[in-house]
């Protein structure tokens, strides 16, 4: 957080994107951040972060949203990426069960990285695979309500709730701050 803009008080949050490989974080976040979608995006191709601004009672929140930019594929987040953030996005696939099983073990990580409150959201993503779904709504509810996380299931193809999930991420950060 930084006050010493002459417009009054600005808030900077860092909010991470975490889960299994392809389950679609780097395209959740350029869907957010510039609206694009790429259907063949290369796991180790990305940038650091992205920096988005919302408003919330009238004040400028920026959220510097971080992608792995494929580390995970070799169980290997470091814990600089984890450093600082006060939010998260633990992203599934719903039509691979395996990247639901994983949900558990990202949990643990990101607990084990944080030092202070992270609003988290649950997201299963690519929810225009609905007809070789693997994961239904009810399991994501569960962990969801299970572990006091937000959950939404969104696609980042055709946009939905996507900005819903980031928004919403945001918005309980600001509350858990202000
Ligand atoms: P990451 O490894 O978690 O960053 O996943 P990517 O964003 O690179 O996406 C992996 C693959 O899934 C790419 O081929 C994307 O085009 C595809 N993908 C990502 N999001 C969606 C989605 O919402 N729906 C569908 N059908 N495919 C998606
Ligand atoms: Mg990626």
């Amino acid at each position: 957080m930084d006050s010493s803009d002459d417009e009054g008080e600005e808030y900077l949050f860092k909010v991470v994107i975490i889960g299994d490989s392809a389950v679609g974080k780097s395209n959740l976040l350029s869907r957010y951040a510039r609206n694009e979608f790429n259907m063949h995006s290369k796991a180790t191709i990305g940038v650091e972060f992205q920096t988005q601004s919302m408003e919330i009672d009238g004040k400028e929140v920026k959220a510097q949203i971080w992608d792995t930019a494929g580390q995970e594929r070799f169980r290997a987040v470091t814990s600089a990426y984890y450093r600082g953030a006060v939010g998260a996005l633990i992203v599934y696939d719903i039509s691979r069960g395996t990247t639901f099983d994983s949900v558990s073990r990202w949990l643990e990580e990101l607990n084990t990285h944080s030092e202070t409150t992270v609003a988290r959201m649950l997201v299963g993503n690519k929810c225009d695979l609905d007809n070789i779904r693997g994961v239904s709504v009810e399991d994501g509810k569960k962990l969801a309500e299970k572990n006091g996380l937000f959950f939404m299931e969104t696609s980042a193809l055709d946009s939905t709730n996507v900005k819903m999930a980031f928004e919403m991420v945001i918005k309980e950060i600001y509350n858990n701050v202000s």
